[in-house]
């Protein structure tokens, strides 16, 4: 079944997420990581791509902190933080991901904290990734 947020190019993302793996599109012809999804490979504008399971762990390379809501039905989620993860399994060849962290003291999120992937369940339709900090 088509995700309501998907169109062809994302789909299989979205269906792996279903089954909580993380996929992601790598160039066939010169291996780089087009995530989000993109019509041309940025590196050799090659159109094709080949779907690769990732682990689902990483690290924080940016982030940052909201403390005001965008919108008034966002207020009880404050604060939370939105960060940029470097894929483990990628060789840091361009599979990052703009996610939630989750089940942390956003005062004490740093860059290049170790996080896994959490799924959520948004509805019958939507498997959605979050990322937590690893815990030791
Ligand atoms: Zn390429």
């Amino acid at each position: 079944m088509t995700s309501t947020y998907a169109d062809p190019r994302t789909q299989p993302f979205w269906d792996a997420a279903k089954e909580e793996r993380l996929a992601a599109p790598r160039c066939t012809n010169c291996g780089t990581f087009r995530l989000p999804p993109s019509p041309y490979c940025f590196v050799c504008q090659h159109r094709e791509v080949e779907w690769i399971e990732l682990p689902g762990t990483g690290k924080i390379v940016s982030y940052t902190v909201i403390r005001h809501p965008l919108h008034p039905e966002l207020a009880a989620a404050c604060p939370y933080v939105s960060g940029v993860v470097d894929l483990d399994g990628t060789q840091g060849a361009g599979a990052r991901m703009l996610v939630n962290i989750i089940d942390c003291d956003p005062d004490k999120v740093r860059i290049g904290d170790a996080v896994e992937i959490v799924w959520e369940h948004v509805n019958d339709d939507m498997t959605t990734p979050r990322f937590r900090p690893v815990r030791s």
